[in-house]
């Protein structure tokens, strides 16, 4: 078994009455680790309520739940490397053929290599009647923020909310603003994994944004700005694009 529908959430009645028939396709999210992908992410779902497909999400609840996709991803996240192409790109195979992506869906950490971005492609070919072409948008941030921002990154395991102990504090340290939840850190936000999954990034992520830019599809959009800002920018791409 391989869990799949793992972040899903939906919008107000407000925002969903404004946006219930609209295609808005694939939007894809690019930039390091700690860019603010998932927190921009679920800015977009509040927006669109389209769902967030966070392959990193996805794996870590296989993970959890002791799935054989689990076990096989485990060790090789610990060192802070990539899950093989051909799994990661199943496991999002299985989740965008649920119902709730036919009227789009946000990736969050995938594709992260050229291979997983032409098989991505390939696989929207195939619907390319009923979708739009995906939005890129490539989250650029400070490479010397990025440390910090990864190191400094907390979330709720009950509601998923991010948080960063020096950017964006919770209320009270260590317990959501929402429901009252100790604040986690995730395993792979240690030092040593950190900078691995940095050279991961600068090696195979990193060639996507050319990769997109050759087929005029990418969207550059600053992440060093407050988080409403940064939402902001990245809904004005989609709407430019989708409007
Ligand atoms: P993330 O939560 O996106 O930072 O992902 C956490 C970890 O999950 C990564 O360091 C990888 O080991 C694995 N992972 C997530 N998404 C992918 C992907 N698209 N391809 C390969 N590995 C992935």
């Amino acid at each position: 078994m391989v869990v799949v529908n793992h972040v899903a959430r939906t919008p107000s009645s407000a925002q969903s009455a404004q946006t219930e028939n609209r295609n808005i396709g694939p939007i894809i999210l690019l930039g390091p680790p700690g860019a603010g992908k998932g927190t921009q992410a679920k800015a977009i779902v509040a927006r669109f309520g389209i769902p967030q497909i966070s392959t990193g999400d996805i794996l870590r609840a296989n993970r959890a739940q002791g799935t054989e996709l689990g076990k096989r991803a485990a060790a090789i996240m610990d060192r802070g490397e990539l899950v093989p192409d051909e799994l990661v790109c199943d496991m999002v195979a299985a989740r965008l053929a649920q119902p709730d992506c036919a009227r789009g869906f946000i990736l969050d950490g995938f594709p992260r290599t050229v291979k997983q971005a032409e098989w991505l492609d390939g696989l929207l070919a195939k619907s390319a009647a009923s979708a739009p072409a995906p939005v890129v948008i490539s989250l650029k941030v400070d490479y010397n923020d990025v440390l910090r921002r990864l190191a400094g990154r907390r979330s709720c395991p009950a509601c998923g909310r991010i948080y960063n102990v020096y950017f964006q504090p919770p209320r009270v340290p260590d317990v959501c603003d929402v429901d009252g939840s100790k604040l986690v850190a995730r395993q792979d936000d240690s030092e040593a994994v950190i900078s691995e999954r940095l050279k991961a990034y600068e090696k195979q992520t990193l060639p996507l944004a050319d990769y997109y830019r050759r087929r005029g599809r990418l969207r550059e959009v600053s992440g060093d700005a407050s988080v409403e800002q940064v939402t902001a920018e990245i809904l004005k791409a989609i709407e430019h694009d989708r409007l």
